[in-house]
């Protein structure tokens, strides 16, 4: 986290403190001065009854007048009481609700602020790249064999380029409401095995497995399907080492769809596995990770999951790795 960050949540987190130990104080000030008041008048006017009433002339008014000033004096109390304690658990939620709020928007500003520096690495990594081959390629007359392999590469940054920069706008005009839809009867056998088959061309040392049933047919939008695979698909390779395998399951039972995809990478922490879905959430810190991402990945696939009518979730593989499953309930 940067300095600045750092020194402004500090300030906030000990101005909040502050400000809530005055109020707190200031209701545990007035519920003592409202008490002494109570009593002085109770005193005040027992006083006045011991002046005015001869006590054993008549104890039966006498012990009438003194068990209504006692009376009195215990009902301000519990008055004084239930208002205090009310304004405390007021306070009380208050303060909970503008920590959590705060908190939250911190935590906010400072993913926005990752994922921004992670974005413009992304988009900056693969023009360069693709621009140095190609100058290459421009310059130097190079045997055909090398010529095809920097055409390749490029192509490959290029498709990279076009993952990233789909990602963040169909995630965008997911959330604006800007992205409209158009579902219909569509093979998911097809689309998902097409989509593996890319990631192959892609990959081609990775191992995949695919049991995918054939003729699955769902109700969606081929290209928010295509985008949901693929980056289950490219979080799969990205995160399990290279030797190990990736596995693909497509089957239907009745009324439920399930789409399934396994790698036998490290695995997510069961605290984590919610939070991965959250907007430009990435586990661990910046200066750990060694990953590039965006942490925009799983938070579209539960958004594309929603619109399709379907759940999205994580579970663990064994002995390890991890399992992310899509159920599309028709
Ligand atoms: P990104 O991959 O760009 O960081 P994602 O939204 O796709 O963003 O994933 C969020 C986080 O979830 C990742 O940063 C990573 O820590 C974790 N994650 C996602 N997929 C896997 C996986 N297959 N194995 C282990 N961790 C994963």
């Amino acid at each position: 986290m940067p300095d600045i960050s750092r020194k402004k949540i500090t300030r906030a987190t000990i101005i909040y403190w502050l400000m809530l130990i005055y109020i707190v104080a200031a209701l545990v000030w007035w519920f003592i001065s409202l008490q002494k008041q109570s009593f002085e008048l109770a005193e005040f006017r027992i006083n006045q009854l011991n002046a005015t009433v001869d006590s054993s002339a008549s104890t039966a008014l006498y012990q009438a007048e003194y068990h209504a000033i006692e009376n009195a004096k215990k009902r301000t109390t519990v008055k004084h009481l239930s208002e205090g304690l009310f304004f405390l658990a007021l306070i009380i939620v208050a303060a909970v609700f503008v920590f959590h709020s705060v908190r939250r928007q911190f935590k906010l500003q400072q993913q926005q602020q990752n994922f921004m520096m992670a974005v413009t690495h992304e988009l900056k990594t693969p023009i360069s790249v693709a621009r140095l081959n190609l100058e290459t390629i421009q310059k130097y007359s190079l045997d055909p064999e090398k010529q095809k392999k920097f055409i390749r590469t490029s192509l490959e940054e290029i498709s990279r380029l076009n993952f990233l920069t789909n990602n963040i706008l169909i995630a965008s005009q997911l959330e604006g409401g800007g992205y409209h839809s158009s579902k219909e009867e569509l093979d998911l056998s097809d689309l998902f095995k097409d989509c593996l088959q890319d990631f192959r061309n892609r990959f081609p040392e990775k191992h995949f497995t695919e049991h995918i049933e054939t003729d699955v047919e769902v109700k969606g939008d081929s290209l928010l399907l295509q985008i949901l695979i693929s980056n289950l698909l490219e979080n799969a390779i990205k995160y399990s080492p290279k030797e190990t395998p990736v596995s693909a399951v497509l089957k239907k039972e009745n009324s439920l769809t399930q789409l399934t995809i396994t790698d036998e990478g490290p695995g997510i922490p069961d605290h984590e596995k919610k939070k991965i879905f959250t907007k430009f959430y990435r586990i661990g810190s910046e200066a750990t990770r060694k990953t590039q991402g965006t942490g925009l990945g799983l938070y579209l696939c539960s958004k594309i999951a929603r619109v399709h009518n379907a759940d999205i979730s994580v579970t663990n593989n064994y002995p390890h790795g991890s399992s992310f499953v899509v159920r599309f309930f028709i």
